[in-house]
């Protein structure tokens, strides 16, 4: 069985983590999307909000699994017995950043390969970070991440709920 995981903060989910999620699912048995549970980044939703709002949102994709993980991306990818870590690239910026991450898990892990999925244009310029901020100051977020998303950000952003 061909599996990968995709490990990232998703804090919260965009339109450009599921375009990947989805690419990158229809080329494996079964895709692990992995939520790290990052404490020190200070993140706006919770590991465990972050999954709840993933599995909402890819719940059409049946070979696609939402679990979270703390250490080395690498230590989960084999506990989880896959072979493939999927990131995606937006832009140049991301590149210095995943190469060098990509390299460093090599030396680390000779088993394991980084695929890199370059983004649909329309989501090249989208981040977390982004979409957070635009929230903040009330924009609209509709065209950047799902309806789940948008319910999740403006309940926790103005009611400071999950
Ligand atoms: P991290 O904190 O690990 O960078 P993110 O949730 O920000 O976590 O991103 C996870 C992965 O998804 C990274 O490989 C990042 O480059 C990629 N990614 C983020 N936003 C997009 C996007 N709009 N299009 C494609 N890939 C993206």
């Amino acid at each position: 069985m061909r599996k990968a995981v995709y490990p990232g903060s998703f804090d919260p989910v965009t339109f450009g983590h599921l375009d990947v999620i989805r690419r990158s699912a229809a080329l494996v048995d079964e895709l692990i999307v992995a939520v790290l549970q990052n404490n020190n980044k200070n993140p706006l939703f919770s590991a465990q909000e972050r999954v709840k709002i993933l599995r909402e949102v890819t719940k059409d994709m049946n070979n696609v699994r939402v679990e979270t993980y703390s250490g080395l991306s690498i230590d989960f990818v084999r506990k989880c017995g896959a072979k493939f870590l999927v990131r995606g690239l937006r832009a140049i910026t991301d590149f210095d950043y995943e190469l060098q991450m990509a390299q460093t898990n090599r030396i680390m892990a000779p088993d394991i390969d980084t695929i890199f999925l370059t983004t649909s244009l329309e989501y090249a310029y989208l981040s977390s970070s982004t979409v957070k901020e635009v929230a903040y100051y009330g924009g609209d977020i509709s065209r950047f991440v799902p309806p789940e998303v948008e319910k999740a950000i403006v309940k926790k952003m103005h009611h400071g709920e999950g």
